[in-house]
């Protein structure tokens, strides 16, 4: 990795890295955002954003730059000239269903017009189908998922797990999925104790 990104004009005031580990983006006073390849140190892109940048950061899935400047305007960036994380990274989710009503432990149906689903799910980012992550991720992103509600960071060697890449069901195409999963089994009471646990 090169010691020094050299681009920007005037201070930084914000840098991030994007989900894959393979990119940053950095945000500064000279009204330009920069994303940079960090295992070449090129700079792949640059936003003029017409004021100071206070902080810019990737969406969870690596294809979106956010970032805000001192005028107070918000920009939502998509960039089409870096080539797209490969290959694309996807999280495990726990779904809500709408219009399904939520049926307690001891069978009792109460009149709540939706419910969490009892599996994580995943969507593909090839064919956009749904599907349930393969046990290992499962296992990897429960364990990720607790490390992250204790407020802590997770290694980078997890991110680097290789049971974490795995076709999609459907399409075959290559996925990588995160090392944790989003999951509202801690903070909501409704779910079923069976479902609060991976498939196995
Ligand atoms: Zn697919």
């Amino acid at each position: 990795m090169p010691a020094h990104l050299e681009g920007h004009s005037l201070p930084v005031n914000s840098v991030t890295v994007s989900p894959d580990g393979r990119r940053a983006v950095s945000g500064s006073y000279d009204d330009t955002v920069r994303v940079w390849d960090l295992e070449t140190g090129q700079c792949l892109a640059v936003y003029h954003a017409g004021a100071g940048v206070n902080s810019a950061a990737f969406s969870s899935d690596g294809s979106r730059i956010v970032c805000g400047t001192s005028d107070g305007q918000m920009h939502f960036l998509a960039p089409v000239n870096f080539p797209p994380s490969s290959p694309p990274i996807i999280t495990a989710v726990r779904l809500w269903r709408f219009g399904e009503a939520t049926k307690q432990p001891d069978g009792t149906v109460l009149p709540v017009p939706g419910r969490r689903d009892d599996h994580l799910t995943c969507r593909c980012l090839h064919c956009g189908k749904l599907f349930e992550p393969p046990e290992p991720v499962l296992a990897i992103g429960m364990e990720g998922a607790q490390v992250i509600r204790k407020g802590l960071w997770l290694p980078e060697s997890a991110y680097a797990d290789p049971r974490l890449l795995a076709p999609c069901p459907h399409c075959g195409g290559a996925l990588k999925f995160n090392p944790f999963v989003v999951d509202a089994q801690a903070s909501d009471p409704r779910i079923p104790k069976r479902a609060r646990e991976p498939t196995r």
